[in-house]
């Protein structure tokens, strides 16, 4: 009896500590998103890592939807290394509300950046109406301010004074080339000036096969950027696995800004926007050869007084490809990130060449990939 009231106490006891915690504020996590990560797996190349980045970005203080630091914390769930917030200059339709100079949205940015491991590149978007001139982003400059200049020629100017790396955006916007995606003297001078060093071959959910080929002739790094102006989840549906938005991969010796900076203007990078990856052959085969691997032959068989052997195809990456075995054109497969297929060779074979369908190194040119046997 006496040990049943001593239990009986313990457990007034204990509810009343329970109840200095509020009983009537409750945590419900049903349907709350967690907060993670998505760690998108692309094999790094030899003496590189290879980062995931967003060169284009746009906040609530140009004609973006978001606030600054919003974009940090979409870029790291989304499993980006580095981005640069690239307002408008001289396109501010906020402005009523939001007065404040063209750094703002950079400092702003910056806190989440450092708390979340994300670079943090400091970048405008000159803007002007027509074609040529049309829009640049200035990456990597010190202060926004003084880049504003009507006289485009001076905005860029400017930048490059600062260390700015320049990038020709979407230079097939319908709104500023309606006829085709052309070439213009204005970008053949500012090459001659070494105020030209990047395009976007592919801006938001367009992409430019022709920008690729200049790229190449002209050396220039290759972008392939999201231009967001609204929250990313409202633009792609990222709920899907391997969903992501466009995207330029950089090759770096490391994982810093001043590395970043150092591979764009080695133009070490390749745009990664759909289910497509454009870029210059050589990385593009320095990244294939990491992210397709094939095993050595796991089985001989003979058809037909023919020796033939079997071997295990991986892909390793988070990328999709298509591929064509280029002497047997019936022969398309689509090899899913993180799978593997059965190839069969006769022994007679020295090699086994595909063409990657959706890896373009030209603006009709596709990858061509290559397994000694
Ligand atoms: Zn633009
Ligand atoms: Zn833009």
């Amino acid at each position: 009896m006496r040990d049943k009231l001593f239990i009986g106490l313990l457990l007034v006891m204990s509810s009343t500590v329970w109840a200095q915690v509020d009983i009537n504020h409750q945590e419900n996590e049903v349907f709350v998103k967690p907060q993670l990560r998505k760690n998108i797996r692309i094999p790094n190349i030899p003496g590189y890592q290879t980062l995931k980045g967003d060169f284009h970005i746009h906040t609530m203080f140009s004609d973006g939807q978001v606030w600054p630091g919003i974009r940090v914390e979409e870029a790291w769930r989304e499993g980006l290394d580095v981005i640069a917030i690239t307002d408008h200059i001289e396109y501010l339709p906020h402005k009523k509300h939001l007065s404040a100079d063209h750094n703002t949205a950079y400092k702003l940015a910056l806190k989440q950046a450092v708390e979340k491991n994300i670079i943090l590149i400091k970048g405008t978007e000159i803007t002007k109406n027509k074609v040529p001139p049309g829009h640049f982003n200035a990456l990597f400059i010190e202060d926004a301010n003084p880049i504003e200049n009507e006289d485009v020629s001076l905005s860029i100017e400017e930048a490059v004074r600062q260390g700015a790396f320049i990038i020709w955006n979407h230079p097939g916007w319908k709104r500023q080339q309606p006829d085709s995606t052309k070439w213009w003297d204005f970008y053949t001078e500012l090459i001659s000036k070494n105020r030209l060093h990047g395009i976007e071959v592919a801006n938001a959910n367009e992409w430019y096969p022709i920008a690729l080929d200049w790229c190449t002739e002209k050396k220039l790094t290759v972008f392939g950027n999201s231009d967001i102006h609204a929250p990313i989840n409202l633009k792609y549906d990222l709920s899907e696995r391997y969903a992501h938005r466009p995207m330029t991969l950089v090759f770096a010796k490391e994982r810093t800004k001043q590395s970043v900076k150092e591979a764009l203007f080695a133009g070490n990078t390749i745009a990664w926007f759909g289910n497509t990856l454009a870029g210059k052959e050589e990385l593009m085969q320095a990244l294939l050869k990491n992210a397709l691997i094939l095993q050595p032959a796991f089985r001989q068989v003979e058809k037909k007084g023919v020796e033939w052997y079997y071997a295990e195809l991986s892909n390793v990456s988070d990328i999709p490809f298509v591929l064509q075995a280029n002497d047997r054109q019936d022969q398309k497969m689509i090899l899913e990130p993180q799978s593997s297929v059965i190839v069969s060779y006769r022994a007679d074979e020295k090699d086994l060449t595909y063409r990657v369908n959706n890896a373009f190194v030209g603006s009709t040119k596709n990858m061509t990939i290559v397994f000694d046997l």
